[in-house]
């Protein structure tokens, strides 16, 4: 079982090929004598030390600020349900301490001399990603999350990080290479913004590519940090939304998001009731759960997109329902950096604003026990302050 994480686990850092692929699954923390190189960056944060998903506080150093790299006073950082899958193990051992984090923003308080992207002062965020090759052919069609040598923002080989891993956005500071980092626009407060980083472009890259729009049925199952903001998008491009939660608390909710068709899915049949009826479905779900149940309310070569990632990323579907539904089921994985700047600017100019509750750092380990009991409403945004 262990050997089959650990395979699952390399697979999904392709990275390692150039870091080392032991180095996040095993070894000391500082393997590369950075700490206490001139200009390294003293950051305070949270980070977990174990799987028990109950993260303290920690202070560590980033790399110095190089030449292409902003550093970026953090203001806010919000959570992801994928922070705590990964902290917990749930997707292959992890390096700890490991700070999560991946919806960041803040105001750049220093530049590197090769950057002319970002300047001193500047509302900046940072998303999934911190790092690629780019100039492989997804970089270059500015798909950097498919590039073999992509670094995601916490927990992966970094050789420049004096910790050896990358360390994410729980934290008052962060260095970023500036091609991932977006701007963000004066008409978004901080605090909406960072949302938008992850649940934002995980949304709508999909439904930008499914074209989602005035006359089209567009289901969205899973009303969570994601499912709210693609419920929010494909309201604002003027499609007809159909929202399926397990959670009869969020129907008002919903219902306030501007749906008229709230399913609460309490029994497979609830499903079987809208069988073929819509264009396209999104399930943000992020557990185990009958896949072909939901993909079949779509209709016959409609398309399902899954970006909720569970467990070991193990969907079970049952085939012969998925055949008989005849749906075309992919998976999406977050958006290129040019669509995250994209959804950011969007949302600025359209408000279509995550609906958010702040929360101080001392307060994380229990805001996550909340979003895994599905008690979010619907993205805790914590102040970096108070770190
Ligand atoms: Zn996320
Ligand atoms: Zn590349």
């Amino acid at each position: 079982m262990t050997q089959e994480i650990d395979r699952e686990k390399r697979d999904f850092m392709r990275a390692s090929a150039l870091a080392g692929g032991g180095l996040l699954l095993s070894g000391p923390v500082v393997l590369f004598a950075a700490n206490g190189q001139p200009g390294t960056i003293r950051s305070r944060g949270y980070a977990a030390v174990d799987t028990s998903g109950k993260l303290v506080p920690w202070t560590f150093e980033r790399r110095p600020v190089g030449d292409d790299d902003i550093l970026i006073d953090i203001k806010y950082a919000s959570i992801c349900h994928s922070d705590i899958h990964q902290m917990r193990g749930h997707w292959g051992p992890q390096q700890y301490p490991q700070v999560p984090g991946h919806e960041i923003v803040g105001v750049v308080t220093a530049v590197g001399k090769n950057v002319t992207k970002f300047k001193v002062g500047d509302r900046a965020g940072v998303g999934c990603m911190v790092d690629s090759c780019l100039d492989c052919e997804h970089c270059e069609i500015d798909q950097e999350q498919y590039c073999p040598e992509t670094t995601f923002t916490y927990g992966y080989p970094m050789a420049s990080s004096p910790t050896g891993i990358s360390q994410g956005g729980y934290s008052n500071n962060i260095v970023v290479r500036d091609h991932f980092a977006v701007h963000i626009p004066e008409t978004i407060s901080l605090q909406e913004a960072a949302p938008l980083l992850c649940a934002g472009i995980t949304t709508y890259s999909p439904l930008m590519r499914a074209d989602v729009g005035k006359g089209t049925k567009v289901g969205v199952a899973g009303i969570g940090g994601l499912g709210h903001m693609a419920i929010k998008l494909a309201v604002s491009r003027g499609a007809e939304v159909h929202a399926f939660t397990t959670s009869p608390s969020k129907v008002d909710d919903i219902r306030g998001f501007g749906v008229e068709h709230v399913t609460v899915v309490d029994d497979p049949k609830a499903l079987a009731a809208h069988a073929g009826t819509l264009d396209y479905m999104i399930s943000t779900i992020p557990v185990q759960y009958d896949v072909a149940a939901y993909a079949s309310v779509v209709r016959p070569y409609g398309a399902f997109t899954q970006v909720g990632m569970p467990e070991r990323f193990e969907l079970t579907i049952n085939s012969i329902a998925l055949s008989i539904a005849r749906v075309n089921f992919n998976v999406s994985l977050i958006g290129g950096m040019k669509e995250t700047q994209e959804v950011v600017d969007y949302c600025a100019s359209n408000g279509v604003l995550p609906e958010i509750q702040l929360i101080k750092a001392g307060q994380i380990n229990d805001a996550w026990d909340k979003v895994v009991n599905k008690q979010a409403r619907y993205r805790y945004v914590i102040d970096a302050a108070t770190f």
